[in-house]
């Protein structure tokens, strides 16, 4: 351990916030749309960087048109846009400029279509229900709107003729972000994937010009009118993957993934993760030329890249490499200023189907942090006696939503967790700049990084035999307090029967905890050759395990004899319904590696499958559909159920939908990505 110190006090003295600072502002001035000239600048830009300081890099390009897919996820065109204003022009005593993409490249609903002249404006509110157009004439106007611009796009422009789209919402961030908040700023906002080419162009409003829009139309006096210009085009193009590479003596890598896209400024999202990931490339450059640290035996790989898309390109660009993939970390949202911001630091889990050292491994380097030297803000108590952060730090459970949810994937297996500050206020907003970010922020995530991939790249059989019993200590303690909440909980139960079922819970959820640490010890054979120790960590968790549970027991014991229960009641056996019969029969084998983007193949579907299953989705809102759905196909492996699926992800999720589930299954196998297992049909 105090190599593992020594090396961290190395990293940390070594990397600058500052640097990275500068360039997050840097990258800040590109306009960094995927696959775009602005995204292709910022890319070219990090290249030249990482040659100055020595790294071997190089720019990888992926077709971006409307015909390569890469696994489950289409690609799409190159987009560049010249110029787009917008003025209002009638009522006349009100003409004014209402947007300029030169002035705010964000007031531009990305990958507009090129337009030139005038139209009336008409309300439409949320537009995304069918009755919201009734009695009214869109055709050939815009349409004034904060619904979700697909759904809009789809009954305004595709379905009634609009013209084009002006959106003036802000969406709320709770709880940093109220409603009504910002009213001055602009939210980012894009046609992504509009079949048949993007026919269509749009504005952002602020929600105070917005609002003044709407006062206007709803006096009803006279016609309100804008005049939209834009210049731009899309075109078959590419979209580029930055690579650099600390080689090690074996083609075993480690990954530090930052995405780089992003409209400009989008300095913490994600300007901040890109900068990171650049300055601790550099740290490990320099440190392993110098000779201050020795060249890892594994390889360390810095990529940045379109978010999702990039990912998704590269992975199935290097379907060979993938297998030597070890470990990753995501860097996104990583330079908040906490104080404007209202974030907190967090480290999010990969899923539970893909559990691993890594996690465990990323939370006990944090740790460490808190000993650093010079660390700003640390403070020591005030006995001297220990150390505390001034920052707000966490760990979260997956949600998903960025890279680490294409690698964490069971068909990809590159366990990645990621570091974010979350939440923030400017987000995907015109208010995200530079001068919200941090460069402690900066060089705490960085500099963490940089120890995660070193460490990794390094381990060996001693270190990775101790990453086992921290993970062992890490569990008991998991455990210890997963059982004492349950005994807890017991004391307020009314009788038998309640504590029976408590029992049973904690039987349940201990013996999966169990299973998920067992799969997260046996990667650690990925790193060295520790069967047998982790064969020894094994029984030692079972025993812990056993013995909380009895523990729990007897806590449960003493409830019962207060409520003058003298045992415990049998439970009844649970009888299937119908929908359970049917989920148990199911058994989805997964046809295609990676996540898979539902909307964007919901198209090939006809309209009462597309409707059925937005209906679906909205019963089931309560059960947030799109982390199940997405959890789900985790643990999907060929082999399980999705009965057995739905225990998983409500033992993970707190949340149990087999009707939904099989309902999503179904609708994968229409799409092809996945089917049922013959020995189930
Ligand atoms: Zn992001």
């Amino acid at each position: 351990m105090d190599k593992l110190k020594q090396t961290f006090e190395q990293i940390w003295q070594a990397y600058s916030g500052e640097a990275a600072w500068q360039n997050v502002a840097d990258l800040s001035r590109f306009h960094r749309i995927q696959a775009s000239p602005g995204f292709r600048q910022a890319a070219q830009w990090i290249h030249q960087r990482l040659i100055r300081d020595g790294l071997e890099a190089e720019i990888l390009s992926y077709r971006a048109d409307e015909q390569s897919v890469f696994w489950a996820w289409p690609s799409f065109q190159e987009w560049d846009c010249q110029e787009a204003t917008l003025h209002l022009v009638a009522p006349e005593g009100e003409a004014r400029l209402l947007a300029d993409f030169r002035a705010c490249p964000i007031s531009l609903i990305q990958r507009s279509t090129s337009f030139d002249g005038e139209a009336e404006v008409v309300l439409v509110e949320d537009g995304e229900e069918e009755a919201d157009y009734d009695g009214l004439d869109v055709a050939g106007k815009v349409v004034l709107t904060r619904g979700g611009l697909h759904r809009v796009w789809e009954l305004a422009v595709e379905q009634r003729g609009a013209l084009g789209i002006l959106f003036d919402g802000m969406r709320p961030v709770k709880p940093v972000r109220p409603e009504g908040d910002l009213a001055d700023v602009r939210q980012y906002t894009s046609f992504w994937r509009l079949p048949g080419g993007n026919q269509c162009f749009g504005f952002v409003l602020t929600p105070r010009q917005g609002q003044a829009l709407r006062r206007l139309l709803k006096e009803g006096k006279e016609p309100v009118c804008v005049r939209a210009k834009v210049v731009s085009r899309q075109y078959d193009g590419e979209l580029e993957v930055v690579e650099a590479t600390i080689p090690g003596e074996t083609e075993e890598t480690v990954l530090v993934v930052a995405h780089l896209c992003h409209p400009q400024p989008s300095a913490n999202d994600n300007a901040s993760g890109a900068a990171a990931a650049l300055e601790a490339a550099r740290t490990l450059q320099t440190l392993i030329t110098r000779g201050d640290l020795p060249r890892p035996r594994r390889t360390i790989r810095f990529l940045w890249l379109a978010e999702m898309t990039g990912t998704m390109a590269y992975l199935a660009g290097h379907e060979q490499g993938i297998e030597q993939l070890i470990a990753g970390v995501n860097l996104d949202m990583v330079g908040e200023d906490q104080g404007q911001t209202g974030s907190s630091w967090l480290i999010e889990c990969p899923p539970d189907a893909a559990a691993s050292f890594a996690p465990e491994l990323l939370i006990r380097l944090r740790e460490e942090m808190l000993r650093l030297k010079g660390m700003v803000d640390v403070s020591p108590s005030h006995t001297g006696v220990g150390a505390y952060p001034l920052y707000r730090q966490a760990e979260v459970p997956f949600s998903g939503g960025s890279d680490h949810y294409i690698l964490s994937d069971p068909t990809v297996r590159v366990p990645t967790p990621m570091l974010i500050q979350w939440p923030d206020r400017f987000y995907h907003t015109s208010a995200d700049t530079p001068d919200r970010t941090d460069p402690h922020s900066l060089a705490r995530s960085g500099s963490l990084a940089a120890i995660y991939a070193y460490w990794l790249a390094s381990a060996g059989m001693e270190e990775v035999s101790w990453l086992g019993y921290e993970m062992v200590a890490r569990f008991k303690a998991r455990v210890v307090e997963t059982a004492q909440a349950a005994a807890t909980e017991a004391l307020a139960l009314p009788d038998g029967e309640s504590l029976a079922k408590a029992l049973a819970d904690l039987d349940r959820r201990l013996a999966y905890l169990l299973g998920r640490q067992k799969a997260a010890l046996k990667t650690l054979e990925r790193l060295a050759p520790v069967a047998c120790l982790v064969n020894a960590l094994w029984d030692e968790i079972k025993q812990g395990a056993q013995h909380e549970l009895a523990w729990a027991r007897s806590a449960v014991g003493l409830r019962a004899a207060t409520l003058g229960v003298e045992s415990l009641p049998e439970l009844p056996l649970h009888d299937l319904g119908e929908e359970e019969k049917e989920a148990a029969r199911l058994i989805p084998v997964r046809q295609v590696r990676g996540p898979i983007p539902l909307e964007d193949h919901m198209r090939r579907l006809d309209g009462g499958a597309r409707d059925g299953w937005r209906q679906m989705r909205k019963a089931h809102q309560d059960s947030a559909p799109d982390t199940l759905t997405t959890l789900a196909l985790y643990w999907a492996d060929g082999v399980r159920s999705v009965l057995e699926i739905a225990d998983l992800v409500e033992l993970e999720s707190g949340k149990r939908d087999v009707e939904l589930l099989v309902a999503y299954f179904r609708l994968l196998e229409k799409l092809g990505f996945v089917r049922f297992s013959a020995e189930t049909a």
